[in-house]
């Protein structure tokens, strides 16, 4: 069985919301060139909204009837998105309307979930124009698929929701330094990169996680300290089951930390009724960290990168093996006292994603599903889908198949 849950209607109904001012600016114009006869030849009936401001598509989704509308496509970057997906869980009727359909038509800088579910459908590597007309080609077959979202908690912000990375250090500086060349597209990133190599620097922080559960149970986490012998309560594995050691300590740390965990839920909502699922795997920031997390040994970083689809932009295929909805936050760190040369190498690599098959010492991946980072400098960039965010501690969850996507 595939992801594939649902199939838009014929002749559907979308909202088109198209970001003029994104990418080179071009947005509309490929509008008019290339999606406009498309969708109206597939019976994709649409609303265009051409985007005002900054917060305009996010303010729209918060308020619009829902109930009319069979899926909200947006053409732009993935800075667009985000705003509607914000927007969606923004609402009382967040659970309802985060099933609406969505869809991406690349428009942007950085299209990397167009990139992404390009990919996914199993083509290959197309020019900024040909991703254009392939996703408008997944749009009209209508195919909507499950999505995974990553519930973003920074020390006074309001919670947020991401669809695709979470960044700090070399990524996050390199995004946030190279929007100023927007108007030449996603070159703006390579520009970006060889300015920030030149001036590269170490990123000082805590990074923690909880491991991905991986063999025997779904859910089942390693343990990185030694527990005492736990008392096999109800709903625990016996100590004879295969693969016990995973099965036997991830129930027992499950069962020492509800307690814990249930009152970081109800602090929670006590301090706010936000919409929104619930973050069973958080505790407050302010408070010390589960034992079944992982606290990675290294405080000097030159970047650290969560993604949960495989493309962080049209030509970087960072995670190779994510997938739309596989539930996991797919983490990767380079530590500090990598080269100029040996990093370069890295990126240039991370084009076909054969960065991870360099055996660089200095890169590890690892798959979870929360984490937490601590910076210890008083300033810096956080990005989340490349917008910046709060900057400080900073932790996210992942919530599986959340949100529903157009893809192929
Ligand atoms: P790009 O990949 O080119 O950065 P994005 O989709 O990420 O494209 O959009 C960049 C930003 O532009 C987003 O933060 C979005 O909120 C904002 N935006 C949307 N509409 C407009 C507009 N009409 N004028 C200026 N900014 C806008
Ligand atoms: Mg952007």
């Amino acid at each position: 069985d595939g992801p594939c849950v649902s199939e838009l209607p014929r002749p559907c109904r979308i909202m088109l919301l198209v970001n003029p001012q994104s990418g080179k600016g071009q947005a509309l114009a490929l509008y008019n060139s290339h999606v406009q006869r498309m969708l109206s030849e597939a019976g994709v009936l649409h609303t265009l909204v051409i985007t005002e401001r900054q917060n305009h598509a996010r303010e729209l989704v918060r308020e619009t009837d829902l109930s009319q509308l069979d899926a909200v496509v947006i053409m732009s970057g993935d800075g667009l998105l985000y705003e509607v997906i914000n927007g969606l869980l923004e609402r009382p009727d967040w659970e309802e309307a985060v099933r609406t359909p969505l869809g991406v038509l690349p428009g942007g800088s950085g299209n990397a979930l167009a990139a992404s579910i390009h990919h996914y459908s199993g083509a290959s590597l197309v020019s900024s124009e040909e991703l254009l007309v392939s996703c408008g080609f997944l749009l009209c077959k209508g195919l909507v698929s499950r999505m995974d979202l990553v519930s973003i908690h920074l020390s006074s912000s309001p919670r947020l929701f991401s669809f695709l990375s979470l960044a700090w250090g070399f990524v996050a500086d390199v995004d946030i330094e190279s929007e100023k060349y927007r108007h030449i597209g996603a070159v703006r990133f390579t520009i970006g990169t060889l300015v920030r190599l030149a001036s590269l620097r170490v990123y000082r922080g805590r990074l923690s996680y909880l491991p991905a559960g991986e063999g025997c149970a779904r859910g089942a986490v390693k343990l990185r300290h030694n527990p005492p012998p736990p008392p096999v309560g109800p709903g625990c594995p016996s100590r004879d089951s295969p693969c016990q050691n995973t099965l036997y300590n991830s129930c027992h740390s499950n069962n020492s930390l509800s307690a814990r965990r249930t009152e970081s839920v109800s602090s929670r909502s006590a301090s706010s009724s936000l919409p929104g699922p619930s973050d069973s795997l958080l505790l407050p920031l302010d408070q010390p960290l589960p034992s079944d997390w992982v606290v990675v040994q290294e405080e000097d970083f030159v970047l650290i990168l969560a993604m949960y689809q495989s493309h962080l932009a049209e030509d970087m295929l960072v995670a190779p093996d994510a997938t739309l909805d596989d539930g996991t936050i797919h983490l990767f760190y380079i530590r500090a006292g990598i080269s100029r040369i040996a990093l370069l190498r890295l990126l240039l690599a991370m084009e076909k994603g054969a960065h991870l098959a360099t055996n660089c010492q200095h890169l590890v991946h690892t798959k979870v599903r929360a984490l937490r980072l601590e910076p210890y400098s008083p300033k810096g960039i956080i990005t989340v889908d490349g917008e910046v965010v709060e900057y400080g501690p900073v932790q996210a969850e992942v919530h599986r198949g959340l949100a529903r996507l157009i893809s192929g």
